[in-house]
């Protein structure tokens, strides 16, 4: 079974986002990217069902600029087969992903999509649901645990007071959530292998789909700064400015 794991480049979960003076969005000149920490996961799940013999190829795919290719580069180092970079400089909409990566699955015939549950750029939460609604493939979203038993996989998923385990017939499209694995590190000498990999570039086009956005950003701001705090000497004064301040226990 063939294993298709999207990963997107994102602001790095330690930067702290600027936002444009114009508020047309986050400005990302010279700052620090790296692979969805959602996506590490869905690597990371790929590669120990490959390592388990449930899979025998694991793709990996991002859509993006030319800089992707280093995201594509960390997945192969931490153990992908291979690489298919869509290039394209414009922001790319969950809907033209989904596109997207429908036609790279008919291509492929993957028995397994696994994508982060969101990006925690735009935190869309839409591209693996759009997917399969495309593909009409089943979904199991915010996976904590991911098992393949034959022609079925078995996901235990996060839900609201829960967890709750569906078994889906392959081909399926699994979403990661934080619990599911604890991505690793590549190793030097396989950062170095991983140079030597396939990467294939293409573009949306290639795929017949228009990227064209059909969501207009009106405006992004920062969020309001946070008031200092104050100290109190004692438990009483505490009690106290919390009464004044109408908090009740
Ligand atoms: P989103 O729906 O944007 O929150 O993204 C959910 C997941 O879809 C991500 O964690 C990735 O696995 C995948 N994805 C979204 N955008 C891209 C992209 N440009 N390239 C590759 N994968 C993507």
């Amino acid at each position: 079974m063939k294993i298709l794991v999207p990963v997107k480049r994102v602001l790095d979960y330690n930067v702290k986002p600027r936002v444009k003076a114009d508020g047309t969005g986050v400005d990302l000149a010279n700052v620090k990217m790296s692979m969805n920490p959602f996506d590490e996961i869905a690597v990371e799940e790929a590669i120990r069902l490959k390592e388990k013999g449930a899979a025998s190829e694991i793709v990996a795919v991002s859509i993006g600029p030319a800089k992707a290719q280093e995201t594509l580069r960390t997945a192969l180092a931490m153990g992908a087969d291979r690489a298919i970079l869509v290039q394209t400089d414009d922001a790319v909409e969950p809907l033209a992903v989904a596109k997207i990566l429908k036609a790279i699955a008919d291509a492929e015939a993957p028995g397994l999509v696994i994508l982060g549950k969101q990006a925690i750029d735009d935190d869309n939460n839409q591209t693996g649901q759009m997917l399969a609604a495309l593909t009409g493939w089943a979904q199991g979203t915010f996976a904590s645990k991911v098992d393949v038993e034959g022609d079925s996989v078995s996901v235990t998923r996060e839900v609201d007071g829960g967890l709750e385990t569906v078994k889906l017939k392959t081909p399926a499209v699994v979403t990661t959530d934080l619990r599911l694995n604890e991505p690793r590190y590549a190793s030097l000498p396989n950062i170095m292998k991983a140079k030597s990999k396939p990467l294939e570039t293409k573009s949306p086009t290639d795929y017949g789909v228009d990227t064209a956005p059909r969501v207009k950003v009106l405006k992004v701001a920062e969020p309001p700064v946070r008031q200092a705090g104050i100290k109190v000497a004692d438990v009483d004064e505490l009690v106290a400015k919390l009464k004044a301040m109408g908090v009740h226990s």
